[in-house]
C-alpha cells in the first residue's frame, strides 16, 4: 500500500462532511537547557531533542547531564511529550569507552529516541536491545529512497532528512517507502555547505563543525580575488556567504498531506523567546490545518515568526536549487521586529497585578504584546512598574529582576511579553 493511501487514511470526514486529519505530525523542538526544554513543551512541542554532555555534537554548549535528561524526561512525560537525545558524534577510537553504559542509562531513564550518525552506535543500540528508537541523523545527508531502504534494513526507525532534500523528492520517497518515519527540517538556520560536510570552520579556525565546534566561518567577511588581485574595493560592503534562515511556514499543509511524520525546528542555542515563538506558531499552524485542511487560511503565521527572527527568511532547498535572493551575501540581516522583555511568574486576579521577571529593558509608556500558549496575543501600554518593595519605578533595567505591573487582562505563568518596536 502506498503512503498516498496511508496519508488518505490519516484523514476522515467528520459528521458535517469536513475533512480532518486524525494523525497530526510530531512537532519536534530544540532545547539547549532545561528552561528552554520546558518552554518548548509548554508552548506546544510534541517532542524535544537535546544534546547530552557525551557523544553529542555541541557537547560543550548544550550541557545536558544525565540528571538533566532524567528531569527532562519526567517533565516531558507529565505533559505527554517525548525526549530525543542526540548521540550524533562521529566516533574516534578514544570515544568508544563508556558508550554502552551511556546508551543503557538513556534507555532506563525513558528517552524515546537517540539521533545517531555513526554506524557503530546504530549497531550497538540494536545489539543491546534498547527500547529507544534509533533515528538516522541529518549528519548522514540522507536524500534518496535507496539510502532510506538501507537504513530501514538496518532496523532504523526514523530518518532525519538532509536539509538538501527537495519537496518533489520527498513526495516520491514517501510513496516508495511508506513504513519508516520521516523527519524533515521546517525551520532554522541553513549551512552554506551540505550539512555535516563542511570543512570551512576546520580550515580557518581548527574548530570542527562536524564535531559541534563550528565557528561560522561562512559568515565571516572576505575579500574577493581574481587572478591574485583583490577586486572588492575598500569601501565595498564586505563579502560573506551566509544564508537566510529557512522557514517552511507556507508549506506545512503540503508536508502534512504527503504524510511527513515529524517537523523539526533547528536552534538549540537560540533564546527562550525564540523557541516559544517558533514552537507556538507552528503548533497553531499544524492544529489549524489538521482541523480543517480544505478551508485553512495561511494568514498571520509568518509575521508572528518575524517577531523573533534573527535573519530574513527563505525556503531553503524545498523547491530546488536556491538563487541569490536566498543568500545574505553582503550584509548581516538581523531584524527581530519585537524584543522579549518579560516573562510572567504569576497573576493576582483580584488586584489585576502581574508578577513578572524582567528579560530586557522596558519602561513606563512602552507598548508590550503578551503571547501565550493558551490564548491569542494582545497588547497593552505599561502604565506603572513596581519593584519588589512595591515602590514605583520608571524603567525596568535589571536583568531577571522581579517586578509588578498592573494589567487588566488575565495572564498566566510562563506567558511572555515583547516590546513592540518604535515605541521608545
Ligand atoms: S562554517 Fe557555515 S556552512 Fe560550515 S558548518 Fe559552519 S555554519 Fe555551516
Amino acid at each position: 500500500m502506498s503512503r498516498g493511501g496511508i496519508a488518505m487514511a490519516l484523514c476522515r470526514r467528520d459528521e458535517n462532511g469536513k475533512r480532518v486529519f486524525i494523525k497530526k505530525p510530531e512537532l519536534l523542538a530544540p532545547a539547549g537547557n532545561l528552561e528552554k526544554l520546558k518552554t518548548a513543551i509548554l508552548y506546544g512541542a510534541d517532542a524535544v531533542f537535546v544534546g547530552g554532555k557525551e557523544f553529542s555534537l555541541r557537547s560543550a554548549a548544550s550541557n545536558f547531564t544525565l540528571e538533566d535528561i532524567k528531569e527532562a524526561v519526567e517533565f516531558a512525560n507529565e505533559h505527554g511529550a517525548d525526549i530525543h537525545v542526540t548521540c550524533n558524534i562521529i566516533l574516534h577510537e578514544d570515544n568508544l569507552e563508556g558508550l554502552e553504559e551511556y546508551l543503557l542509562t538513556l534507555d532506563e531513564i525513558g528517552v524515546k529516541a537517540i539521533i545517531v550518525a555513526d554506524p557503530y552506535i546504530m549497531m550497538l543500540a540494536k545489539e543491546l536491545g534498547v527500547k529507544m528508537e534509533v533515528h538516522v541523523s541529518t549528519q548522514m545527508s540522507t536524500l534518496n529512497s535507496e539510502a532510506i531502504k538501507f537504513w530501514k534494513e538496518l532496523g532504523m526507525e526514523r530518518v532525519v532528512f538532509g536539509r538538501e532534500t527537495e519537496f518533489k523528492d520527498l513526495k516520491v520517497i514517501r510513496k516508495k517507502i511508506p513504513n519508516i518515519d520521516m523527519e524533515y527540517f521546517v525551520h532554522g538556520a541553513m549551512c552554506i555547505a551540505y550539512s555535516g560536510r563542511c570543512m570551512l570552520s576546520n580550515y580557518y579556525s581548527r574548530r570542527d563543525a562536524n564535531r559541534g565546534g563550528c565557528s561560522q566561518s561562512c559568515r565571516w567577511y572576505y575579500d574577493i580575488e581574481a587572478d591574485g588581485e583583490r577586486i572588492n574595493q575598500e569601501d565595498d560592503i564586505p563579502f560573506s556567504m551566509s544564508s537566510k534562515d529557512m522557514a517552511l511556514v507556507h508549506h506545512i499543509g503540503e508536508l502534512i498531506e504527503i504524510g511527513v511524520d515529524s517537523f523539526k525546528i533547528e536552534g538549540r542555542m537560540k533564546s527562550v523567546h525564540y523557541i516559544a515563538t517558533v514552537v507556538s506558531t507552528y503548533r497553531k499552524l499544524i492544529d489549524a490545518y489538521c482541523a480543517d485542511p480544505d478551508h485553512f487560511r495561511d494568514t498571520w503565521y509568518e509575521s508572528e515568526l518575524n517577531k523573533a527572527a534573527n535573519r530574513a527568511f527563505c525556503e531553503g532547498l524545498f523547491n530546488g536549487r536556491p538563487d541569490a535572493s536566498y543568500q545574505l551575501f553582503n550584509l548581516r540581516d538581523e531584524h527581530p521586529t519585537q524584543e522579549f522583555v518579560m516573562r510572567v511568574l504569576d497573576y493576582d486576579q483580584e488586584k489585576h497585578l502581574a508578577k513578572i521577571e524582567q528579560r530586557n529593558y522596558f519602561k513606563v509608556g512602552d507598548t508590550v504584546e503578551i503571547f501565550s500558549p493558551k490564548r491569542d496575543n494582545f497588547t497593552f501600554k505599561v502604565e506603572k512598574i513596581y519593584n519588589e518593595d512595591k515602590e514605583e519605578v520608571e524603567v525596568a533595567n535589571h536583568p531577571m529582576e522581579v517586578l509588578y505591573i498592573p494589567l487588566s487582562e488575565n495572564v498566566a505563568m510562563n506567558d511572555m511579553g515583547r516590546k513592540v518596536k518604535n515605541e521608545r
